[in-house]
This record gives structure tokens, C-alpha cells and sequence, in this order.
């Protein structure tokens, strides 16, 4: 059986409160035995001294007849046993024995107190009766008469009282010790408990602060003693404990917020190559929906090159296109691999470059469709120049015709220029917006005007259906170019007798105008690319129509620094249908 430090102390001060209780019993049995004992010896010395008085006072016989009357006189007298034993030994008297047993008494010279006596004056035995069944304490002195006979005089008495004062004071002992083993073990338990307490509530509180279990709480400290200094300490302890977990804390929820808050994907690896720590945005980019802490990198992803650069010792950097779940969600990734200071791990840092990718493309595709759009024109304007001046000019008809196509590009260098320039205002943000409110159907019939020559030409039916109370907010320069570049797109792509409509609807506190027209249409697959600078959906019959491939780039732009969205739905059995939102005035 374990017993604790309070069960401890409780036996200890048992066994010493049970030890001092025994030896203190033997101990006052043993001295009261003692005092009583010499009490009884001196009171039968006593009585001794008084019979050797009387006995030698009295003029008697030294003999059986006249002694005993006056041994049994004593004995009476004194409540013990008084014996005259003649200087031979024989009893010439005894107050407990009849006359005949005092003859068949033997020699009584040789018992221990008669020969004590006999040599110092006083005897004194004790010895176990056997005639009175019980043990008798014996005094024995000299007597001397003056008829010259010479004797001794013993008086005795029972132990029995002595015995008994032994029971009793056992007993008053043993309820005494009783008594005092309650009150000693409650004492002694109230002391080990409470000696005890302030060390249980700290095993309780260490074995809390073992599970982090302590918050704010501390030992109370009771006693000033080497306990209460240890809870001390603790508490000390466990408040550095406390402080140094909360500031760790802290340290990692700022560093989680951070890691989070990174637009870069973040992987911790160890030695083994097993993931210790990933963001959210290296989730993303490894397509993860849980993080795989604890596993290894090759589990979670495949992509040869990331587990490559991984695996290779050293700092590193470098680009590849990280595969996404399809071709669409793939990315273009800046990948830097760090070595962790400890243990041999690595941080690897993933940056996503997809979009500065696609931006330097779209750049690379712009300058060069730009070169190629302006190569035509002036290519042309060169020629026909250089033709004119090599005598063309002089020949009225083929001059005539030369010069025309010289205006013809010159007009159209002017366009994509125009279209540039405007494009690269609203980009840069330096097209300046005033919004206010704008009757849509006004606006509509200004814009018919300008695409009326086209329309008149085609024979298309343009279609105003926009009611009357249609208030839109805009800036009517804006809202007049992305009308003008829909509704002339429209009629140039509408072949003859086509249809145009042009409409408007309320959408909550936003209007949608839709332009509609019966032409060929735009197949859905170049839907999400039309907005897109110099895009062409069929670029022979653009060219031909005198197309620069801005319009719809910059009716996009326009639309969207008002605030608004703009999107293209092809229309049955034909045509295409463009709208945009603005809002409502
Ligand atoms: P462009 O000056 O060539 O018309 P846009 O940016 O206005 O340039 O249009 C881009 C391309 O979208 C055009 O080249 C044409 O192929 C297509 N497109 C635009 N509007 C229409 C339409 N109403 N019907 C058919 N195709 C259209």
C-alpha cells in the first residue's frame, strides 16, 4: 500500500504517541508497585516494632500457650499476620494459625527475612503464600526479653491490595491512554492535514500546470514554513510559466495572422520532407482543403519540380508553371526555397505570378499588334506617295484614286491613334468623369444621327425603344461614345435590310440599354475575348468595315469607370445582342 506524505506523518505520530503511552504505563505501574510496597513494609515494620514491645513487656511464658493469645491479640490489632518464631525457628505464635497448626508448623529460622534479621536487624521478603493463596510481603525484627529469651517478630501482610491498585491503575491508564491516542491521533491527523494541504494543492496546481489546465489560479499560501515557501516559488513559477506560454502565444497568433494574411503560399518542411506549416494561399495553390501537417510533401503533391527543388540542398529560385485542376486553373508560380536555420528543414515561398504573366503578355501582344496595325496604313501611304510622286500625280484618274486611298489610311492611322490615346486616358485614369443624370432616349436619337449615313446606305431599320422617362447617371460624353461605337458596330456588321433595336430596362435601381442587331452574330467562343484590344472576330471583314479593333475595348473601360458592367449575348436565329448597366437617376 503507497502511503502519502499526510498518511506518512499520521502513522509516525501513532506509533510515537502509542510508544510514549506504553512506556509510560510500565513505567508508573513499576513505581507505584515500588511506593506502595514500601509503604506496606514500613507499616509492618510498625507493627513488628509495636508487638516487639509488647512482647517484651509481658512477663508470659516464652511459650506456645501464653505467645499466641498474644500474637492473635496483634494480629487483630494491626489487620496482618504477626508470627513469634523462638530464636531456634519454632512459632510460638501466629495470629492466622490455630494452636495445633502452629505445633505442625516447621522451622520457620531459615526463611530469607528471619535470617535478615538475625544479621542486620531488619528482614524483609516477599513470597507467594501458599497456605493464603496469594503473595505476602514479610518484616521480621529481633526480639529480646529480659528473662533472657530471644526471638524474632515478623509481621505480613497481603499483596493483594497492592495488585489491585495495579489493576486499577492499569485501567485508569489504559482510558487515560485511550482518551489521550483520540486526542493525540485527531490532533495529530488535523496537524498532517493541514501541514499537508498547501503540498497536495501544489502537487494538484503542478500537475495542472502539466496540462495547462492553471489560467489565473494560484496557491493560497497558509503556513510560513519550507511548504509555503515551495508554493511560493511555484506560484512564482507558474506566473513566469503563464507569462512566457502567453507571450509565445501571442508571438504565434501574430505570426499565424501574418502567415495568413500573405498573398504568398508559405510550406514548412522538416528533414523528412513532412509539412510542419502551410498557409492558406499554398492551399490554394496546391489545391489542398485541409492542411496536410505532419505528412509529406510527395503525398500531398505529385508536381515533380516543386519535390525537386524541395529535396535540393541550398538556397533557390526559380519559376515554373505550377498544374492546376485544369489547363484554366494552372499558375504560373516564383518558387524560393530557404533553408531553415534548425534541423535541416526548409521554408518554401510561392509566389504567384499567373497575372504579371499574363499582363506582360497582353503588353507583348499590344505592342505588337499595335506595330502591325499601323504597319498597313502607313505602308500603304508610303507606297502610293512614292508612286504619285513617281509621276502619278500627273495622270488625273490613277492620281485621283491613289490620293484617295492615301486620305483613306491617313484617316484610319487618325482612328487607331484617336482610339490609343483614349484607351490609354481611361487606363491611366486621366478621363475625366462627371456624372449626372442623362435622358437615355435623347442621347440615343443624337447618336442615330452620326451612324445615319451607314444605316440610310444599308437600308437597316434602327429601332428606338427606349422609353421617354429612362434617366440614367453618366457622363454624357462616355454614354455618347459607348452608344456611338455599339450602334455603329451594329450597323456595320448588319447586312442590308437588317434590323438594329436599340432598348432599355429597369433592373432595381439600375437600367440595362441593350443594342440588338440581325447581323451574323459573334460565335460563343470568342464571347469572353471581344472586349479584348485589337481582338477580331473575323479580321478580313473588320479591316474591310474600317474597323480598329478599340471599340470595344474602350466601350468596356468607359463602362466600368461609370460604375458599370457590360457583356454580349448572341441573339436566334441571328445576331448579337450587347448590353450594359448603369445606375438609375
Ligand atoms: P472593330 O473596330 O473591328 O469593330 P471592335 O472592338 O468594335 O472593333 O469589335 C471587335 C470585334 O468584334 C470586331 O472586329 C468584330 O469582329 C466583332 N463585332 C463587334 N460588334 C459586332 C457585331 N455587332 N456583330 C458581329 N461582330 C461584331
Amino acid at each position: 500500500m503507497r502511503l502519502g506524505v499526510r498518511g506518512k506523518l499520521f502513522l509516525l505520530s501513532l506509533v510515537v504517541i502509542l510508544g510514549v503511552i506504553v512506556s509510560f504505563g510500565i513505567y508508573l505501574e513499576y513505581a507505584l508497585s515500588q511506593w506502595l510496597e514500601s509503604r506496606i513494609a514500613s507499616e509492618l515494620e510498625r507493627h513488628a516494632e509495636s508487638g516487639r514491645v509488647l512482647i517484651q513487656a509481658v512477663p508470659n511464658d516464652y511459650t506456645v500457650a501464653s505467645i499466641d493469645p498474644l500474637a492473635d491479640r496483634l494480629g487483630r490489632a494491626t489487620s496482618a499476620r504477626i508470627t513469634v518464631i523462638s530464636d531456634g525457628g519454632q512459632v510460638l505464635g501466629d495470629s492466622q494459625l490455630s494452636v495445633v497448626e502452629i505445633l505442625l508448623a516447621g522451622n520457620q529460622g531459615n526463611w530469607q527475612e528471619v535470617l535478615d534479621a538475625k544479621r542486620t536487624g531488619v528482614g524483609l521478603s516477599k513470597r507467594y503464600s501458599t497456605l493464603l493463596e496469594t503473595t505476602m510481603l514479610f518484616v521480621a525484627i529481633p526480639l529480646q526479653r529480659s528473662d533472657g529469651q530471644s526471638g524474632f517478630i515478623r509481621a505480613a501482610m497481603s499483596l493483594e491490595d497492592v495488585e489491585k491498585a495495579k489493576v486499577t491503575q492499569r485501567w485508569v491508564l489504559l482510558l487515560g491512554g485511550l482518551f489521550a491516542l483520540g486526542a493525540a491521533v485527531s490532533m495529530s491527523g488535523l496537524n498532517a492535514h493541514f501541514a499537508t494541504r498547501t503540498l497536495r494543492t501544489l502537487v494538484r496546481h503542478i500537475h495542472a500546470a502539466g496540462g495547462r489546465k492553471l489560467g489565473k489560479k494560484r496557491i493560497r499560501i497558509f503556513p510560513r514554513d519550507e511548504i509555503g515557501g515551495l508554493a511560493g516559488s511555484f506560484n512564482k513559477l507558474a506566473g513566469e510559466l503563464e507569462d512566457a506560454v502567453e507571450a509565445l502565444n501571442r508571438e504565434k497568433n501574430r505570426m499565424r495572422a501574418v502567415l495568413e494574411g500573405m498573398s504568398e503560399g508559405v510550406v514548412g518542411l522538416n528533414r523528412d520532407y513532412r509539412i510542419t506549416l502551410v498557409n492558406q494561399s499554398a492551399m490554394n495553390m496546391l489545391n489542398l482543403t485541409y492542411p496536410p501537417i505532419g505528412k509529406p510533401l510527395s503525398v500531398v503533391t505529385d508536381y515533380k519540380p516543386l519535390l525537386n527543388l524541395a529535396e535540393t540542398p541550398g538556397t533557390l529560385n526559380t519559376e515554373f508553371d505550377l498544374p492546376g485542376r485544369d489547363e484554366a486553373l494552372s499558375k504560373r508560380v516564383c518558387v524560393q526555397r530557404t533553408p531553415t536555420r534548425t534541423r535541416g528543414g526548409c521554408a518554401i515561398v510561392l509566389r504567384d505570378v499567373t497575372e504579371i504573366h499574363r499582363q506582360e503578355q497582353i503588353r507583348r501582344d499590344f505592342v505588337a499588334n499595335v506595330s502591325h496595325e499601323l504597319r498597313t496604313p502607313v505602308a500603304i501611304i508610303l507606297a502610293n506617295s512614292e508612286t504619285l510622286l513617281d509621276g502619278a500625280f500627273d495622270d488625273p484618274v490613277f492620281g485621283r484614286t491613289l490620293m484617295e486611298a492615301v486620305e483613306r489610311h491617313a484617316f484610319r492611322l487618325s482612328r487607331i491613334i484617336t482610339d490609343l490615346l483614349d484607351l490609354s486616358r481611361l487606363e491611366s485614369g486621366r478621363y475625366d468623369i462627371e456624372m449626372q443624370p442623362v435622358k437615355l432616349s435623347n442621347l440615343i436619337a443624337r447618336v442615330a444621327d452620326g451612324v445615319g449615313t451607314l444605316v440610310a446606305s444599308k437600308h437597316v431599320s434602327l429601332n428606338n425603344e427606349v422609353p421617354e422617362e429612362m434617366i440614367v447617371m453618366a457622363d454624357s460624353g462616355a454614354l455618347e461614345q459607348i452608344l456611338f461605337n455599339l450602334m455603329d458596330n451594329a450597323a456595320k456588321y448588319t447586312p442590308e435590310n437588317g434590323k438594329v433595336f436599340i432598348r432599355a430596362k429597369l433592373q432595381k435601381n439600375r437600367i440595362r440599354v441593350e443594342v440588338e442587331d440581325s447581323g451574323p452574330g459573334i460565335p460563343p467562343k470568342h464571347h469572353p475575348r471581344v472586349f479584348e484590344r485589337f481582338y477580331r472576330v473575323d479580321p478580313g471583314r473588320s479591316q474591310d468595315m474600317g474597323g480598329t479593333g478599340l471599340g470595344l475595348p474602350i466601350v468596356k473601360r468607359l463602362t466600368e469607370n461609370m460604375g458599370g458592367l457590360v457583356g454580349l449575348e448572341s441573339v436566334q436565329p441571328q445576331g448579337v445582342l450587347f448590353w450594359f448597366t448603369l445606375e438609375r437617376a
